[in-house]
């Protein structure tokens, strides 16, 4: 099928096959709903990304990693990336402008955050030049700028909306559009001292070549700063979370200890550092990891034996209780309202 491809090896360690993780490995993706329902107006074929609709989870029994095996192909998602934030049927507030003054705000409190961690860890120290992969309306950027000195600054954003706050509010001209999820460097500057990148890996259509993309663009002695990656773990304890299925953008559940597994093997060295709050929720405290990570690394990743199982059951118990609740409601409502046969996507399968 176009636009689909299926990964029949592990994408962190690249073993395989996985193992499926049946019965409930299963997602039901409502942002896809959004793009595929309407083909008329976004230009897509739901026809043709109704399987992705009806993708099974699978577990590498080397690794823990959990991943979606079937996944779209970089052009799929490109476009599926710059659709995505013009087909919500309520407006976001990040989607025009002037940006909602929380939104700023809430994302300028955890860039302050952010900063001032990795600074009190010194990893800003003889910092001439950064990168910030998806820098929201530039707050981190601007208090690089501003507050830390730093005249080389450089931002890549999804968001129009917001490239032109940071360009027109904040005089940032260094910001550039990120066309997610292939990572291309518009900018001339070819090397940077550091780059920070906002969950940058569990999103990944292929994680291992953005592992090799970030690297190339670090100068000698550079540093990459994963930030809030989660940890499924963590996330799948709570049924509340993502009401109607897995966030789409997800495509490795990562956990602390899978992510840090697959960062060995690209041959980075990986410090924790503690991560700043996001949001407000209880329940995601502890499920954001925050990594520094250097090339040049030997470490050698330690496989996991028993904590698999812990992993898999909360997965499985996660997605029964999801299922349970909104899955025939949400899926049956999306195909009768568009007229469709319901054994096309996921509804036929329950
Ligand atoms: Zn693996």
């Amino acid at each position: 099928m176009k636009g689909l491809i299926e990964f029949e090896i592990c994408p962190s360690c690249g073993h395989g096959p996985p193992v499926r993780l049946a019965p409930a490995g299963h997602r039901v993706d409502t942002t896809l709903d959004l793009i595929a329902g309407d083909p008329g107006m976004f230009g897509l074929d739901s026809i043709e990304f109704a399987p992705l609709m009806d993708i099974d989870f699978v577990i590498c029994s080397r690794c823990a990693l959990i991943f979606m095996p079937r996944r779209s192909t970089p052009e799929a998602a490109k476009q599926y990336y710059s659709q995505l934030f013009h087909c919500i049927e309520t407006p976001l507030p990040f989607d025009e402008l002037p940006l909602s003054e929380r939104f700023v705000r809430r994302k300028g409190a955890f860039a302050r955050d952010l900063i001032r961690t990795l600074h009190d860890h010194g990893v800003l120290a003889s910092v001439e030049s950064v990168l910030y992969v998806r820098c929201n309306a530039g707050e981190g950027p601007r208090l690089l700028r501003d507050e830390y000195g730093l005249s080389e600054v450089y931002g890549l954003e999804l968001l129009p909306s917001c490239i032109r706050h940071a360009r027109e509010v904040y005089g940032l001209e260094q910001v550039e559009r990120l066309f997610a999820p292939e990572f291309d460097n518009p900018f001339p500057r070819r090397h940077f001292d550091l780059i920070l990148c906002d969950e940058a890996f569990a999103h990944a259509h292929d994680p291992v070549r953005i592992a090799r993309s970030l690297t190339r663009l670090l100068n000698d002695g550079g540093a990459i700063v994963a930030f809030k990656e989660k940890d499924h773990s963590q996330i799948l304890k709570s049924t509340r979370l993502f009401p109607y299925g897995m966030n789409f953008f997800h495509k490795q559940l990562f956990t602390r200890r899978s992510l840090r597994i697959f960062l060995e093997l690209q041959g980075f060295s990986v410090e924790p550092l503690p991560h700043p709050a996001v949001g407000k929720r209880e329940s995601l405290k502890n499920s954001k990891i925050l990594y520094l990570l250097r090339p040049g690394g030997t470490a050698k990743p330690e496989f996991p034996s028993a904590e698999v199982e812990p992993l898999t059951l909360s997965f499985r118990r996660w997605l029964s209780a999801h299922q349970r609740r909104s899955r025939r409601q949400r899926v049956l409502s999306v195909f009768r309202t568009r007229g469709a046969e319901p054994g096309i996507g996921g509804a036929a399968r329950r």
